[in-house]
């Protein structure tokens, strides 16, 4: 595995060369980082639990005809995706209140919001990844017009269809984060979803009791962030069932 050509590694995952042309092996490490990287650990068992959430959320959304990266699931830690030219900027959905948002303008955390709010903040760790508006989107020429139209409806339909998912199993979206890239196909390009999605880019919080089941438990000292995320899985019937937690068995 060791041999295999490294692309890139950030903070939670590596990006391999794949084997073959236009496609990419995503390897998802324990490690978690929070306030840009100036807190870190090693969560044991969270690469595993990521790949596996990452790869339920990128087929539903394949399912519902919004064109992602995921190709398939390769083993515990990794998998096959399309290779892309990432947007340099990370597209944020909103439907309550929350962190930076409260920060920002004093709203209160957990006050829904009256709309779903998108907003997008420039990839680049050494300025703290800064809120930037369409204005400056486009005045850079970090996207089009026509790409900022594209990315807020694949946001907006990544939200619906996460927000669903999650309130079946009586979680609340809050908010998350996604990345979108360029796929080429020949003369053409397309924009696809990438990155991941899990517990990592997204407010989850019980509806219930609004306990909070992502990356706030370690950023905040709530608890076992191995614990939270397995408790998203398992809700969501991912997780094997233990055959010796069923209760005793006839036995003939
Ligand atoms: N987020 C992320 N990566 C980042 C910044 C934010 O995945 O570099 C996610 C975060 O987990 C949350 C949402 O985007 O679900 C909104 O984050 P926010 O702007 O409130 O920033 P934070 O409070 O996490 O610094």
């Amino acid at each position: 595995m060791s041999r295999r050509k490294k692309i890139y590694e950030g903070k939670a995952k590596i990006l391999y060369e794949g084997p073959e042309p236009g496609t990419l092996v995503q390897y998802f490490k324990d490690d978690a980082t929070a306030f840009n990287a100036a807190k870190k650990d090693v969560i044991e068992g969270k690469g595993v639990l990521n790949n596996r959430l990452s790869e339920h959320f990128m087929k539903g959304l394949t399912a519902i005809g919004v064109p992602n990266h995921f190709i398939k699931r390769l083993n515990m830690r990794e998998q096959l995706i399309h290779k892309v030219d990432i947007i340099p900027l990370e597209v944020i959905v909103r439907n309550v209140a929350a962190g930076s948002l409260s920060k920002m303008l004093g709203i209160e955390e957990g006050t829904p919001l009256p709309r779903p709010i998108v907003e997008f903040c420039y990839k680049d760790d050494s300025l703290g990844d800064p809120l930037v508006s369409e204005e400056h989107i486009l005045a850079f020429q970090w996207a089009s017009q026509q790409d900022l139209d594209d990315m807020v409806s694949m946001a907006l339909r990544v939200n619906d269809f996460m927000s669903g998912l999650m309130f079946g199993v009586g979680i609340q979206l809050v908010d998350f984060k996604i990345e979108i890239g360029r796929q080429f196909d020949g003369d053409f390009s397309r924009l696809i979803l990438a990155d991941e999605i899990s517990p990592d880019s997204c407010r989850l919080w019980d509806v219930e009791t609004g306990r909070k089941l992502d990356k706030d438990v370690f950023r905040r000292d709530l608890g076992d962030l191995a614990d939270a995320y397995t408790e998203v899985a398992d809700r969501l019937g991912l997780m094997p069932k233990n055959p010796r937690s069923d209760g005793p068995k006839l036995v003939n």
